[in-house]
């Protein structure tokens, strides 16, 4: 049995050869503690499911995309006191990002859209300094700032709380302790009101911030809210790949 032709892990080089992808879809996460209740590879698993799901209803819409294998490691400087959290540095990440742009480009894929799950990755000015020095068009999408997650959760949190956990609980629920064993997630603020605000921005030190490792209660997680948030995601971002694999990269603008 042929595995799916959009997942690249699944897939093999007679349907490689016989298809002409257009868009390469990058998922990228990070390995670190969220809270008791859920597993070190959360990024990895939210990034996967959003990249395959978005592709597969590209590609069910008729757009030629393909996603990569997940890039597992994330920007963690601030977690490295906390027991295998493993740091991918933003230098290195860049150097990463640009020998998977230098391997597609030098075989015809000029689009590629990274789906990335940690707050800590910051694509932006990686993806600056590749303009111009390739023709490969690339794009970052944080997947849970995509929609308004008011819409579908009391309180989100931004680490491990009842937005993650919600999505996890479809995911893989398996991976899923119950909740009753975790924490509070409650994340102490910046003590210089400027800090506090968002006047100045600074990276925090996790262990300071938190004591259970999680930013945000999960308590009202539930998977109901996931699927409802996942479905409204995908959506989306499917929608896009479809515009983007339909579209003259040239030619982008009104
Ligand atoms: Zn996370």
């Amino acid at each position: 049995m042929a595995g799916r032709p959009y997942v690249l892990e699944e897939t093999d080089w007679k349907t490689v050869r016989e298809t002409d992808y257009s868009v390469a879809v990058l998922p990228w996460g990070a390995t670190e503690a969220h809270n008791y209740h859920l597993p070190y590879g959360t990024d990895n698993h939210e990034s996967t499911y959003v990249a395959t799901e978005s592709a597969r209803r590209a590609w069910d819409a008729g757009a030629r995309v393909v996603v990569l294998p997940t890039v597992p490691f994330g920007v963690n400087t601030g977690q490295l006191d906390i027991k295998l959290t493993i740091n991918l540095n933003p230098s290195t990440q860049a150097l990463v990002l640009r020998d998977v742009v230098q391997s597609l480009e030098a075989q015809g894929i000029r689009k590629l859209v990274i789906v990335n799950s940690h707050g800590g990755n910051d694509f932006r000015q990686m993806i600056r300094e590749l303009q111009g020095t390739s023709q490969v068009f690339v794009a970052v999408i944080n997947w849970w700032s995509c929609v308004d997650a008011k819409q579908f959760y009391d309180v989100p949190g931004d680490h491990a709380g009842e937005l993650e956990t919600s999505v996890m609980m479809e995911i893989a629920p398996e991976l899923v302790r119950p909740l009753t064993e975790a924490g509070p997630g409650q994340a102490r603020k910046f003590r210089i009101a400027g800090l506090r605000d968002g006047l100045a921005w600074a990276p925090r030190s996790w262990t300071k911030v938190t004591d259970d490792t999680g930013s945000g209660d999960p308590a009202a997680a539930t998977r109901e809210k996931g699927v409802a948030h996942l479905d409204a995601v995908t959506a989306k971002i499917g929608e896009f790949l479809v515009d983007l694999a339909g579209a003259d990269i040239a030619e982008l603008y009104e």
